[in-house]
């Protein structure tokens, strides 16, 4: 784990950070085209913490341009898998000498605590760039059977000039769950931001560039969903399109893809998870701690978090005072306090979102929690909301908002952790082997974990079923899939002057 400073020591780091604000564009920072930008805030205190360049369609065609120069003339798709892997790892040890300053960036910029930023989303993200190098010049293409006259071999290409679309709640681990695959493959990309949490993906272009991915390889172009989405969602030279966020913005991107050239399309999106815990759990102790992590770990605002928890009728209330007692430890504050676990929302809007939430908690009995401070922190709040149907039990709410619903038998456990238009996580805790395989397996969503909240890890693949996930997967191997195609070179060997001769 990597040690953690004084808050004292944190402020001083973050009044002394320079913050990067143009657009990283064919290897260079530059302002947007029009000369405007946006201001980012720091959402704990309101503070403003720099003016970005606003991009628009003009930027975002410079961007693809030199991206596709960059992936046509070779000079990173044509490298050797090993000689990419040695560029990227230097990027690692770059990542991991600033690793504080971009923690601190971090936290600032997204109002996520110091102590995450600095024990997981950092050291996760260099992990997941380190993976992703490290298994390029391990992956073997195929040959496919065929007769002696023949080889039919089945090899992998780099897809191309790849658009990356990101969201604010994990902006540099989500960066790295695609820029990893996708540089790691060969591919050139164009990266937009969530413009809440633009700067640490602007630092991690100048590193990748220091570290020397060449110009036009990583560009990333800072401004809105509606100036530098859309137009990247239907630029007819990107080749592919990788985005996280909900699932309202995902749709869209199917439709930018259908209305010009059929790019190929990866969804990840949104999640209403449920924490289904049997009379028969082991260790309520170590449950507890689980569901308060899965619901109130960086504030709620996680795709799979465990929202929803599903609990047997006969432990509900042994279950919930653990809960309760674990959750009241959790510090709300601060965010650059390394003792808060809870720190503020993203911004206003988003927590403004979140307030008509609570208000709907009124709905149900509100367990714990349930008020807001100083305009963007939300306590852990924990709702008996009756039934499924609620709201509360529907909605991703992303905040600190665990929605709790009794179940009488297994069955109604299964059923209801199903009815949900989401599939993406879930965690069912119980110690009958034969219930939890059964259960792992009727669940519909893309990670199952038994007896613990989680997410797996980089070696195994994350995304979701039903309307949580669209065409493929981060994480794992198979997260090369998305950035890669396949081609089919059929060699005959039949020469017709030898026909005839053995
Ligand atoms: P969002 O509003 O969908 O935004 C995601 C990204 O799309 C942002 O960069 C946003 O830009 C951009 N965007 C917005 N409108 C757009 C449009 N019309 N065309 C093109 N791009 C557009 O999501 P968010 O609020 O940032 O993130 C939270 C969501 O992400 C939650 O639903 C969460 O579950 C999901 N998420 C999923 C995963 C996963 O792996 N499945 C992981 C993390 C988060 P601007 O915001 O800059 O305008
Ligand atoms: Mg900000």
């Amino acid at each position: 784990m990597s040690t953690l400073l004084t808050r004292e020591e944190y402020e001083n780091i973050a009044r002394n950070l320079a913050l990067p604000n143009e657009a990283f564009i064919d290897g260079a920072f530059r302002p947007a085209i029009s000369g405007k930008t946006f201001r980012t805030t720091n959402p704990a205190t309101g503070a403003v913490l720099t003016e970005i360049a606003a991009c628009a369609a003009e930027d975002v065609d410079l961007a693809v341009a030199s991206a596709r120069t960059a992936f046509d003339d070779g000079r990173w798709s044509r490298l050797r898998p090993g000689e990419r892997k040695e560029v990227l790892l230097r990027l690692c040890e770059l990542m991991a000498r600033d690793a504080t300053e971009l923690a601190v960036m971090e936290s600032l910029d997204s109002g996520k605590t110091i102590f995450d930023c600095t024990t997981i989303d950092v050291p996760e993200t260099i992990h997941c760039l380190r993976w992703h190098a490290e298994l390029i010049d391990k992956i073997y293409d195929q040959v496919a059977p065929a007769s002696d006259n023949h080889i039919a071999m089945v090899v992998r290409e780099p897809v191309g000039v790849v658009g990356l679309v990101l969201p604010w709640n994990f902006p540099l681990l989500m960066l790295a769950w695609k820029i990893g695959p996708a540089l790691a493959a060969g591919c050139s990309v164009v990266l937009k931001p969530a413009a809440e949490t633009s700067l640490t993906a602007l630092r991690v272009a100048q590193l990748a560039h220091e570290a020397g991915v060449p110009a036009g390889v990583l560009n990333v172009v800072p401004g809105s969903g509606s100036a530098v989405g859309e137009p990247l969602g239907r630029h007819p030279d990107v080749d592919m399109v990788s985005f996280t966020g909900s699932t309202v913005t995902g749709r869209r991107f199917l439709h930018y893809s259908a209305d010009s050239n059929l790019k190929e399309v990866v969804l990840e999106m949104g999640g209403k998870n449920p924490c289904v815990v049997m009379d028969d759990a082991e260790e309520l102790d170590v449950v507890a701690a689980h569901v308060v992590n899965g619901a109130f770990w960086n504030m709620g605002e996680n795709c799979s978090a465990a929202s929803r928890l599903i609990v047997h009728k006969d432990i509900k209330d042994a279950l919930l005072e653990k809960v309760m007692t674990l959750a009241a430890e959790w510090k709300v504050g601060d965010p650059l306090d390394p003792t808060v676990r809870v720190g503020a929302l993203v911004s206003k809007a988003h927590f403004d979102k979140v307030c008509t939430y609570l208000a709907a908690t009124k709905q149900g009995e509100i367990l714990m929690g349930g008020r807001a401070i100083d305009g963007v922190f939300v306590e852990p709040t924990i709702v008996d909301v009756g039934s499924n149907d609620s709201l509360l039990a529907r909605e991703e709410i992303f905040g600190p908002v665990l929605s709790v619903i009794t179940v009488s038998n297994f069955d109604e456990a299964i059923a209801v952790a199903n009815d949900t238009e989401y599939g993406l996580a879930a965690s069912l805790f119980t110690a009958n082997t034969k219930r939890a395989i059964r259960g792992a397996r009727a669940i519909r969503a893309g990670t199952v974990t038994v007896n613990s909240f989680g997410e797996g890890d980089i070696a195994t693949p994350f995304g979701g079923y039903k309307q949580s996930g669209f065409g493929g997967r981060d994480n794992s191997i198979h997260a090369h899939d998305q950035y890669t195609q396949l081609k089919t070179i059929w060699l005959d060997l039949n020469v017709a002057s030898d026909a005839g001769k053995n």
